[in-house]
């Protein structure tokens, strides 16, 4: 049976003091009301280690929002998958639009980070999603595909076990407007029909695929009821534990 997971993402937000106390707010939260799904807190990485101090391993995961596509080296500012390994974490996300866009990473350079995160041994949140226009021009499904054929296709069936896909539809990120729940069905029904053609059935019904996008405790529960959503990757509603909570409570 596939995971149901909840990860958090928190972008560029939180100093290291705001972020240790929101991790132990979330990881306090938890203790005392179990989960009825994996938790997971991405955060900067500056914070990574720290963070993995005050997380129960067996209750909250951590994870990267980046690392870097090359191993180690003269490669100023960057972090490698390595690196990221060592602070604790066993998690990090890849693909986000957000990295595509404004640092343009393309489709080559993910595929060198998503290799060299798995052989540290990272388990990889991989992302996709279109535009608006994209939407509008009815190719969402063509995007897609296309995203996961062009970074992570190319992995063995064993290797792919370690990569839970992110459906983030751009037009809902940070807007305030979410898919609908039969939209993203839709869509994570095709996502998982495309993962079953590459790798099989039984590879297919193993991997989570998370819906991000305005995602928040008054819609969770509606995304989350749906048989292909097996859960949310979260921004905004991640810097507030009330609010992650909520989410997380969808599951119950
Ligand atoms: P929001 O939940 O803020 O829309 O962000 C979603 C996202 O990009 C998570 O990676």
């Amino acid at each position: 049976m596939r995971k149901k997971i909840v990860a958090g993402n928190w972008k560029m937000n939180l100093n290291l003091q705001e972020g240790l106390a929101l991790a132990k707010e979330v990881n306090d939260a938890l203790a005392a009301d179990k989960p009825n799904c994996d938790v997971i807190i991405c955060t900067p990485f500056i914070h990574l280690a720290s963070v993995a101090g005050v997380l129960d391993s067996q209750l909250v995961g951590l994870g990267a929002e980046n690392c870097a596509d090359k191993e180690q080296g003269a490669y100023t500012g960057e972090v490698s998958a390595e690196m990221v390994k060592s602070t604790g974490a066993q998690y990090v996300i890849l693909g986000h639009s957000e990295r595509r866009e404004y640092y343009n990473e393309t489709p080559e350079i993910l595929k060198e980070k998503v290799l060299l995160a798995l052989k540290n041994g990272l388990k990889v949140i991989f992302c996709i999603g279109e535009t608006l226009a994209e939407r509008e021009a009815n190719k969402q499904n063509e995007v897609v595909k296309a995203e996961l054929e062009g970074s992570v296709f190319n992995l063995s069936a064993e290797e792919f076990a370690n990569v839970i896909v992110a459906y983030e539809p751009i037009w809902a990120i940070g807007t305030g407007k979410t898919a609908t729940a039969e939209q993203a069905e839709e869509i994570h029904a095709f996502i998982r029909s495309v993962i079953a053609e590459k790798y099989g059935n039984e590879v297919a019904e193993n991997t989570s695929i998370l819906y991000g996008g305005s995602a928040k405790p008054s819609n969770a529960p509606e995304l989350f009821a749906k048989p292909n959503i097996d859960g949310g990757l979260i921004g905004g509603a991640a810097l507030k534990c009330a609010d992650f909570k909520g989410i997380i409570d969808a599951w119950k």
